[in-house]
């Protein structure tokens, strides 16, 4: 069988190495000194292959953010003996920095000390600028999924997340919970005489006027469904909370939106129910709510554009 000479191998491994994006470097432990770092580096960093002499260069050219955290993390590793990658912003030559992945393997001495390590830098920046994208959209859409999409309040989701929690604290320090159910009225002949549009209009004008009846910062104001809205009020008591329910009609009112098909004005009013609760172990929250929007219900069944309070 043909053997080719050891120097054609090296010459052939050498241009393979030197032709990939990956760029392949070698640290002497000992002494700390680059053995050999690929010439890619400078069209990646643009630090010519030759100022790449100690292991300071490397370290000195990461970021400063995680210099010691990487440095640490790599060491730590090596002398461990394990194998390892951690991502970085190395510094380039003209002050900017790309992400890189440096995947290491530690060579070991026959006694298991390190000895070299041996590794592949990548650049990744495109990668990262992608993941930086996609966190975006991600809390984009975690805020999408909480907020109401017309209005921009909070919608029903954020609403039982904030209810229950609330729930639990009331439960927990036995402090009254209180919450307000809010339905505009004759709503459904709003938009049959101005049209669909201007009842969306009417709405987000509403959910915007509500959002100032509650003033304490646990106060928590959402669109429950449809023209409902929603307004949880903890620790507090049944007697602020009646306040605070004719506060909400009072600051509708006072926008004087024309409703000409209403039957109980001509100006846009709602019908608001505003009950309280010290939870015991006992008490179940849908069961409050459900109890809420009966109020609610009393105050339509009762002529409309009032407040209904229970409290318990
Ligand atoms: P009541 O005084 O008994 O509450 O009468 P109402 O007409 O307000 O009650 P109903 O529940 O029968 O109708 C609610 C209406 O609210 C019907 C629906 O078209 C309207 N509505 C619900 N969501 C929206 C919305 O996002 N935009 C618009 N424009 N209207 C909506
Ligand atoms: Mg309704
Ligand atoms: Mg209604």
């Amino acid at each position: 069988m043909h053997t080719p000479p050891a120097e054609t191998d090296n010459t052939i491994y050498k241009t393979l190495l030197e032709s990939t994006k990956a760029i392949p470097w070698k640290i002497d432990w000992a002494s700390k000194q680059f053995a050999y770092i690929g010439p890619q580096i400078e069209q990646v960093l643009g630090w010519s292959q030759d100022s790449w002499k100690t292991v300071d260069d490397w370290v000195n050219r990461i970021h400063e953010d995680e210099r010691e955290r990487i440095f640490n993390f790599c060491v730590e590793r090596s002398l461990q003996g394990e194998d390892h990658e951690a991502d970085y912003r190395a510094l380039t030559k003209t002050g900017d920095y790309v992400w890189i992945r440096d995947v290491v393997h530690v060579v070991r001495t026959p006694s298991g000390e390190p000895e070299a390590l041996i590794g592949f830098m990548f650049d990744i920046s495109e990668r990262k600028k992608t993941e930086e994208q996609l966190l975006i959209m991600q809390k984009k859409l975690e805020e999408f999924s909480y907020k109401d999409g017309l209005t921009g309040v909070a919608n029903r989701r954020m609403f039982d997340t904030v209810l229950e929690r609330e729930w639990l604290e009331a439960r927990q320090n036995q402090h009254p919970l209180s919450l307000i159910m809010i339905d505009i009225d004759y709503f459904k002949q709003f938009n049959d005489f101005y049209g669909h549009l201007q009842g969306d209009q009417v709405l987000k004008q509403v959910a915007n006027t509500l959002t100032q009846a509650g003033v304490r910062a646990k106060d928590f104001f959402a669109r429950f469904g449809g023209e409902e809205f929603a307004l949880i009020l903890p620790e507090t008591s049944a007697l602020s909370a009646s306040k605070i329910a004719e506060r909400c009609r009072n600051l509708v009112f006072k926008e004087q939106i024309p409703h000409a098909k209403s039957e109980v004005s001509h100006i846009l009013t709602i019908s608001v129910g505003a009950g309280s609760i010290t939870p015991q172990q006992n008490d179940d929250l849908k069961s409050f709510v459900e109890s809420v929007d009966a109020l609610m219900y009393e105050a339509k069944r009762s002529g409309r554009n009032r407040t209904v309070v229970n409290n318990r």
